[in-house]
């Protein structure tokens, strides 16, 4: 056994860049909380193939002096606390001092600055290697150059992932940084093509939520300047669609000793929702975090909302007092500690559950709230009402039944496509508001449940019985029939589908990031061979490196499924197509997939208003005995039969 001896600088570092240094995109989020720490008002992003040739953060603050550019790359050496007290109240980003130490341990490292009023200054460092500071003229602020990321870590290298994989990372941390500070001006470029241009979005009250929680609790914050350039800075991320679509939230909670905790962003309705929570954006202090706990209070805020396996939106930032927060938790700091969670995951809770209570949220209209709409006000409305809504906004979505046109009165039908597309969205089960045909009417007052909204089927359009969640039975002239609901549900589909898209290409609906979903080389080949065929059932996939694909816009009737799944799906059938001469086969198959997807399942509970839907469309269907598959549909008693059987005759 050799002796214990300290470990060399350069394995110190390598260690240390093991938690800190995953990918990329983690160098560009330490990066960037460098730039933002240093009081930049404009900070630029490049990076090369995904990251891994190189990363260069440049922004126009502080900067550091010629002397002290050996002290920026060595290992826990900052110029952000001094005491262990000060650890205990960070107001920084930083704080750990490791991360320009770590990040120069496993790559070539440039760090190029200037404060006002002196010299220019440079530095490189590559591995253990670290050269001179040297005079280098550069405009006021900091560049740090990061190139050949693992150069000396083969093992770490081999993990890298595409470069677009990289490159969607990056993009992420980047938002994330971008979203806590929206008075910074922040750009992203990718090979030298601009990703992101994110104008600064002042906000009227100025001061970042770091600083306001510095000030203490007797500060005011978040005004309606606040919350405008908010929602501003995620317009400019995700797209003026969602961004006019969120709720806004906020709420305050005093706690026994005084501090106060306050909590202000934005929700999407329901109708905004992902497969996935990478959208759910948490930031404490302005630090973008993650939070189990406060994950778990938001899920709760829309349960029954939701269908299983979506994920609500959201956009919200807490404001706390320092000592509440403990931030040195988590190498790579994406992770806190709450002095107090309970109270903390009350807080989300309730003020979501009382906005959403106070808000108009059908599929349809925009998010109205209420004038008097408050964070407290809960009280207003027991949770029975919010039960009866949740529920009736479920049934909506699944076969849209335009709630707030007259022809709600009417019982919603299966009807086929018009030939505008999406005038008509009988057939789409959970469909969003953004295909929403006709502007919303103007609200007023709170409107958590509407009588007149409410389609309540006539007597006579309930005809059938569901049975296990799976049967329909209902009576007929020579009988007795039992319907398989899927079955019928995907026969419907399949037929609107084969004459809608022989008339022209299916509704889609286009994502408002457009969607890199990774494949397999033969599915890639397979989905990118098809993509015309693809376009007419509304599906744009585009090449976009290595065996990645971006999907740009998807089939309207597939929408609660993720793009990735979806498309897997279809590259799946398309490689047991192979080459197919016929275009129609392949098509048809598709479309057999497509319905099957959208159908409802065995299992899922109808409503009356859903079953008379269905059967009403069976009317319009032609062959309703058959499922795209060949299964019959129903299975007919008829009276003589059971007659038989019960020996009278
Ligand atoms: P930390 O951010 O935890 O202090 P880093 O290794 O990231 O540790 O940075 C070390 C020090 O280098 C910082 O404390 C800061 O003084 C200085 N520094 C790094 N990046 C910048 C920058 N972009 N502008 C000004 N100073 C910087
Ligand atoms: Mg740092």
């Amino acid at each position: 056994m050799p002796a214990i001896r300290p470990l060399p600088p350069l394995v110190v570092n390598q260690i240390a860049a093991g938690e800190v240094v995953e990918r990329p995109a983690s160098v560009v989020k330490e990066l960037l909380e460098n730039a933002v720490d240093s009081g930049a008002t404009r900070i630029d992003v490049a990076i090369e193939a995904g990251g891994a040739d190189l990363v260069r953060v440049v922004d126009n603050g502080r900067g550091i002096a010629a002397d002290e550019l050996p002290l920026a790359v060595t290992n826990h050496a900052t110029s952000k606390i001094a005491t262990a007290e000060e650890l205990e109240r960070v107001g920084t980003l930083g704080f750990r001092g490791e991360a320009l130490a770590s990040i120069a341990s496993v790559s070539r490292l440039t760090i190029r600055s200037r404060p006002e009023g002196e010299e220019g200054a440079e530095l490189r460092v590559s591995g253990a290697a670290s050269g001179d500071v040297a005079p280098a003229g550069c405009p006021r602020g900091t560049t740090v150059e990061v190139r050949d990321l693992f150069f000396n870590t083969p093992v770490r290298k081999k993990f890298l992932r595409t470069a677009a994989t990289e490159s969607g990372h990056v993009a992420e941390a980047f938002g994330r940084v971008a979203l806590a500070h929206p008075a910074v001006h922040f750009t992203l470029a990718h090979n030298g093509r601009t990703l992101h241009d994110l104008p600064p979005c002042p906000a009227e009250g100025g001061g970042s939520d770091a600083e306001e929680a510095q000030e203490g609790a007797a500060a005011e914050l978040h005004g309606d300047g606040d919350a405008d350039a908010w929602r501003a800075r995620i317009a400019s991320l995700f797209g003026e669609e969602l961004a006019a679509a969120l709720i806004a939230v906020r709420s305050e909670d005093r706690r026994e000793d005084g501090s106060v905790v306050r909590l202000a962003g934005f929700v999407a309705p329901p109708t905004h929702s992902r497969s996935h929570t990478r959208m759910q954006y948490l930031l404490v202090n302005g630090r973008a975090i993650r939070d189990r706990a406060l994950q778990h209070a938001l899920s709760e805020a829309y349960r029954g909302l939701l269908l299983t396996g979506r994920k609500p939106i959201c956009f919200l930032r807490l404001a706390m007092p320092a000592e509440l927060v403990d931030v040195n938790v988590h190498p790579q700091k994406l992770e806190v500690r709450f002095a107090e969670g309970g109270p903390l995951y009350s807080q989300v809770l309730g003020s979501l559950r009382a906005k959403f209570l106070s808000t108009d949220l059908r599929p349809g209209l925009p998010a109205t709230p209420s004038p008097d709409a408050g964070a407290d006000d809960a009280s207003h409305a027991g949770s029975g009402e919010l039960e009866t809504w949740a529920k009736r906004g479920l049934s909506q979505r699944r076969f849209d039944v335009a709630a707030s046109s007259p022809a709600a009165a009417s019982p919603p039908a299966f009807r086929p496509f018009p030939d505008g597309g999406s005038g008509s969205l009988s057939m789409h089960r959970f469909a969003g508001a953004s295909s929403a045909p006709t502007p919303a009417p103007p609200q007023a007052g709170r409107r958590v449940d509407g009588p007149d909204a409410t389609p309540t089927p006539s007597p006579e359009t309930i005809r059938a019985l569901q049975l296990h969640n799976r049967y329909l039975v209902q009576e007929t002239d020579a009988g007795l029939e039992v319907i398989d609901q899927h079955a019928l549900h995907e026969r419907v589909l399949y037929e609107q589908l084969r004459q809608r898209v022989l008339a022209g290409p299916l509704e889609k609906q286009r994502l408002l990031v457009p969607e890199p979903v990774d494949l397999s080389p033969a599915e890639a080949a397979a989905v990118l061979g098809r993509s015309e065929l693809l376009a007419k059932l509304g599906l744009d996939v585009q090449p976009f490196g290595g065996d990645t694909v971006l999907v740009a816009t998807f089939p309207a009737m597939l929408r609660r499924f993720a793009p990735a799944e979806a498309v897997r799906e279809i590259a799946a059938k398309l490689i047991a197509e192979g080459d197919s001469p016929d275009r129609r086969d392949v098509l048809d198959d598709l479309l057999h997939t497509m319905s099957c997807k959208a159908a409802v399942k065995y299992g899922d509970p109808l409503t009356d208003e859903e079953i008379g839907a269905l059967l009403a469309a069976r009317r319009e269907t032609q062959d309703h005995h058959h499922c795209p598959h060949g299964r019959p549909t129903s299975l007919v008693f008829t009276r003589e039969e059971l007659d038989r059987r019960f020996q009278r005759i």
